[in-house]
């Protein structure tokens, strides 16, 4: 956060399109502000993408005027439903809308909507530090108005909302993942008074859609350190609501003296260290689904302790599900998720015991192009506290990546297509499709991948062929 003097504040608002939107607003005689995130991301010196601009009068008005005064190149959009105008000039985009004041039902977070003073339209709005507001008219131009003290809470990095937090989440309970969703990617503090409502109204979010939810959600996911919301969305009672595949890999069991791993804070490790490599969206998903099958997979095995066995399996299938639930993605970004999630342990086991070709190509061939995103979560899930064991890990998996590298050189075996296909099988032996075909099929694929012969034709060939006379297979001839 910084500190900004009138004159500062107002040298952000030299571009042209502000001089222009305040000679509009002036000749139209209506009062206009930017507001939100724009100015509030100024203060934090993060890039600011779209601008919001409040006019105490119509927003719409505004924008059509502007539209015609920047002439060629303005184009204009007009939501008479919502009563809002988008201005796209060149690269900007400047969304109009009237002041306006909301009063809210029970049922919906959709508001009786009247028109209202900029003052009302700051009440409205979801937090202190997005309801600061810049004057844009020629007499005040450059002046804050911060009516909730929204400076002092970004000094504080606090997130609080201007009004009663209880009217503001009831009214429009988004808010609430909004607020924790903030919290996180800012780095901020919620107050006290403000996460304390977060708690008694956490079941008003059953009125918001699951769309908007998983936006939040995927928000607080690609923030810096995602555990921060996820750990809040606990604590105020929230994530049981949305996420409850989550809350249940909290706790620890003992017996005989064997404790496990508390699986959540676990997975939110996880999902932090990989955060620190990457920013794709599904591979954080990807951690943060990796065990979710630990408890329902849990057993105690007097020989061996806590044993989770085919978790990543059972995590795999438990996917659909939830992403089904959480109007997720259905396609082939949850198919990667899903195979993230079932090979996570692969190699881990390879990198534990002789690291052999073998193995690791047969890794090469599941994963194929995604083979480095999962070692990114293999290594991702070594959370180990033992500095000894986890340097190991992490040497043993060097290895493995020098020897994927290798042999990726050697063979070409990501997206490996066996060198004889299916139809030549067919057509060598004179058969339609049947078991046998099959069966010639994964021979083939089984001695490229054990390292047998060669990822080559010739040789898979002539494998081929004598794996077909075992089976009494003949060759027909005029091939
Ligand atoms: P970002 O665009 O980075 O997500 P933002 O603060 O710009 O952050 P937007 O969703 O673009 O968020 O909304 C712009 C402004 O509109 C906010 O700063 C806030 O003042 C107001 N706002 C948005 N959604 C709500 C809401 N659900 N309740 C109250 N005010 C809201
Ligand atoms: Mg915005």
């Amino acid at each position: 956060m910084i500190d900004l003097t009138v004159e500062e504040l107002k040298r952000h608002f030299s571009d042209n399109i502000f001089k222009r939107i305040s000679e509009t607003a002036d000749e139209l005689g209506l009062e206009c502000y930017v507001v939100g995130g724009y100015v509030r991301d100024i203060f934090l010196q993060r890039p600011s993408k779209d601008i919001d601009v409040v006019v105490v009068g119509s927003g719409i008005a505004m924008a059509e005027a502007l539209g015609k005064h920047l002439g060629r190149g303005a184009h204009v959009s007009v939501f008479k439903n919502f009563g809002t105008a988008q201005l796209k000039y060149y690269g900007t985009e400047v969304e109009f809308v009237g002041a306006r004041k909301e009063s809210y039902m029970h049922d919906s977070r959709k508001p009786i909507v009247e028109d209202g003073t900029l003052e009302d339209d700051q009440n409205r709005r979801d937090f202190t530090i997005n309801a600061l507001a810049v004057c844009l008219n020629r007499a005040r131009y450059g002046e804050l108005v911060d009516p909730f003290g929204g400076i002092e809470d970004l000094k504080e990095k606090t997130i609080r909302t201007p009004l009663d937090p209880d009217i503001t989440f009831s009214d429009d309970p988004l808010r609430m993942m909004r607020c924790v969703r903030f919290a996180t990617q800012l780095g901020f503090y919620i107050d006290d008074e403000t996460f304390d409502s977060l708690e008694r109204n956490r079941e008003r979010i059953s009125i918001i859609s699951k769309e908007r939810i998983a936006d939040e959600l995927n928000k607080i996911i690609l923030s810096p350190i995602p555990s921060k919301g996820f750990i809040e969305l606990d604590r105020c009672g929230l994530l049981e609501l949305i996420f409850p595949e989550l809350v249940r890999l909290q706790g620890v069991e003992t017996r005989n003296g064997r404790a496990h791993k508390d699986n959540f804070y676990h997975t939110l490790e996880v999902l932090d260290n990989i955060s620190k490599k990457t920013d794709n969206l599904w591979l954080r998903w990807a951690a943060l689904l990796h065990d979710i099958a630990k408890p329902a997979t849990k057993r105690w095995e007097p020989r061996v302790g806590w044993t989770f066995h085919n978790h990543n399996f059972i995590g795999e299938k438990m996917i659909p599900d939830i992403f089904r639930r959480m109007k997720l993605p259905m396609n082939e970004k949850m198919k990667y998720v899903q195979k993230m999630v079932s090979l996570h342990m692969r190699p881990i086991v390879i990198a534990d015991d002789v690291v052999t070709d073998s193995a690791v190509r047969r890794l090469l061939f599941e994963a194929s192009d995604d083979i480095d995103d999962l070692m990114t979560l293999c290594e991702a899930d070594i959370t180990s506290k033992n500095m000894e064991r986890k340097k190991r890990f992490l040497n043993n998996f060097q290895l493995v990546r020098q020897k994927l590298k290798d042999l990726e050189e050697r063979d070409r075996i990501r997206n490996f297509q066996p060198p004889v296909s299916g139809e030549e099988i067919m057509s060598t032996f004179g058969l339609s499709p049947c078991q046998q075909v099959g069966v010639l099929k994964s021979a083939i694929k089984d001695a490229i991948l054990d390292g047998v012969i060669p990822n080559e034709y010739e040789a898979a060939r002539a494998f081929m062929l004598q794996r077909a006379e075992k089976m009494g297979l003949k060759e027909v001839t005029n091939r």
